[in-house]
């Protein structure tokens, strides 16, 4: 047998492979659809390509390329060839590019052609074998080349071990770490999610996100090819042609700051969802206004899941009654829900005690899905794994009586004020619950008395003035003082990276001298 991701993708296609796999527009606005010989046909076509350069098995093929159906072929033809896909987001310019091929050393990269004078400079310097060019609107060397191919490609043989991906993470606490995930763990969580969100015969999947990163490359890509279900691609969120596009499907995944768009259409209503079996969200915490304001508008609850590049999904809401907790099938805003199938979740106080029901502590992982470590990062690895080999995640949070798992902040984020623990989510979701205020963020800064103290920035409701000092007293009335921002800010927006995580890092940055 062969434990090549690819093969168990392939496998699901459908019979009949002339049925349309992707449906999208093109880059000029035509409508333009794949079908699954066409997916099958270019991923070979490329493997072949990528074949005929005679880079060892397990080479990195690094793409930074606008979102395009042949972009995900690319990814299936990397795995096909037995290379290792290392996709980087679109956003980045020359010094985070030069850091990532310095670090990864790839065989091949595959660039925007606008891109290609520098990156090629870069990529060279590095040793990089061969540079290829991929626009949004099929040009490029990669397919000038690929044409010539034959199509049909017989997959590399893998083991479930052999590594499939590089996810580099999101650089939302720091610089960016090069998470190798193996094609086991890639398609034991695929298997799952397939299961536990109930994919069934008929399912259409509206893909809106971007493909460099864990949610719409894998959690989205992989569910549909592995349900052998359509998808809507488009190559940038549109709300309203997303929302059009409800009429024909059934399943969307989006980032919470899709949703927070989505809501701002008037034409979001329950008829318009009314085709739609389920609406996932994760990357970043959903507000709970966001989770209630979408019932209210379409009659159905966001089912929010928790993952990293590092895990791919390890805990989500039920889709449906989960005997493993009493026949539990509530989504509960707010929360993750529950360690997913096969995943092992647990809590653990700073000296590594195991905690109960409700204590917040340190969330740490254990299954098939956990990655095996961090690119050329030995000692960062060993330390981000206790030694009874679980992964810490880096996030803080608890889990109760019943199994729901609520995160309230990362570790890093957490802020040690006068020694007493301060949970930035606890403290956001006060803030977030006060007339006007459309959301906010917590950061800890240096303070000479108390080590760190807290800095509220509060984004008001469109039309709202917000008084930051009357924010503060009316916190006063409701928490312990250890607890109480020591200066509030309402500012226009919150600096979010692609994948809508709000950077507290820059908004610490930013106020790092306030008490000094
Ligand atoms: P870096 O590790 O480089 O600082 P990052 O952790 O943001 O960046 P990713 O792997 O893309 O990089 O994101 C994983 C993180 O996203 C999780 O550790 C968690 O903090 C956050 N996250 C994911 N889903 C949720 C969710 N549903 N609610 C709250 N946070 C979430
Ligand atoms: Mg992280």
């Amino acid at each position: 047998t062969n434990d090549n991701l690819f093969c168990a993708l392939r496998a699901a296609f459908p019979e009949d492979l002339d049925a349309i796999a992707v449906e999208t527009t093109s880059a000029n606005g035509e409508p333009l659809n794949y079908s699954w010989r066409d997916l099958d046909r270019m991923s070979a076509r490329i493997a072949n390509l990528l074949d005929s350069l005679n880079i060892p098995t397990g080479s990195r093929v690094a793409v930074q390329v606008e979102k395009s159906v042949e972009a995900m072929a690319l990814y299936l033809a990397t795995l096909r060839a037995g290379h290792v896909f290392l996709p980087l987001n679109t956003a980045y310019q020359s010094a985070e590019i030069a850091y990532f091929v310095t670090n990864a050393e790839p065989a091949v990269v595959v660039c925007a052609p606008a891109n290609f004078g520098w990156v090629s400079k870069i990529a060279f310097q590095c040793g990089t074998q061969s540079v290829f060019t991929l626009g949004d609107d099929r040009s490029g060397t990669l397919l000038e080349r690929a044409v010539h191919c034959d199509d049909t490609h017989t997959p590399a043989q893998k083991t479930a071990d052999d590594m499939a991906a590089i996810l580099y993470t999101s650089g939302t606490t720091g610089r960016s770490k090069g998470a190798m995930l193996s094609h086991g763990n890639l398609l034991s969580n695929a298997v799952t999610l397939k299961d536990y969100w109930g994919w069934k015969t008929g399912d259409v999947l509206i893909h809106a996100l971007p493909i460099f990163h864990v949610h719409g490359l894998f959690v989205a890509i992989h569910a549909a090819l592995l349900n052998g279900s359509k998808m809507i691609w488009f190559a940038k969120f549109e709300p309203k042609a997303v929302i059009a596009a409800m009429a024909w499907a059934t399943v969307f995944m989006g980032v919470p700051t899709l949703y927070v768009r989505l809501l701002a259409e008037p034409g979001l209503t329950k008829a318009a969802a009314q085709h739609m079996r389920l609406f996932i969200s994760g990357s970043a915490p959903l507000l709970i206004e966001t989770f209630r304001d979408w019932q209210t508008r379409t009659g159905l609850s966001i089912l929010e899941r928790y993952g990293m590049s590092e895990t791919i999904m390890l805990v989500s809401n039920p889709y449906q009654a989960d005997a493993r907790h009493g026949g539990q099938d509530e989504r509960r805003g707010g929360t993750v829900g529950f360690a997913l199938p096969g995943v092992g979740v647990r809590v653990q106080g700073d000296d590594g005690q195991a905690l109960g029901a409700d204590e917040i502590g340190h969330i740490q992982v254990q299954g098939a899905n956990v990655f095996s470590g961090y690119w050329r990062m030995p000692e960062k690895t060993a330390q981000e794994f206790t030694a009874d080999g679980w992964f810490k995640t880096g996030d803080v949070g608890k889990i109760d009586a019943r199994g729901y798992v609520t995160i309230v902040g990362r570790s890093k984020d957490l802020i040690i004020s006068g020694g007493y623990n301060v949970y930035p989510a606890e403290i956001e979701g006060f803030i977030n619950d006060l007339p006007g205020v459309a959301e906010s963020a917590l950061v800890g800064v240096p303070h000479p008395d108390f080590g760190e103290v807290g800095v509220a920035v509060v984004i008001a409701k469109p039309g709202q003035q917000l008084d930051a000092d009357g924010i503060v007293s009316t916190l006063k009335k409701q928490l312990a003082n250890f607890k109480i921002p020591k200066r509030c800010f309402v500012v226009g927006e919150l600096p979010r990276n692609t994948m809508g995580k709000v950077q507290k890092n820059l908004l610490r940055d930013q106020y790092q001298d306030l008490f000094k």
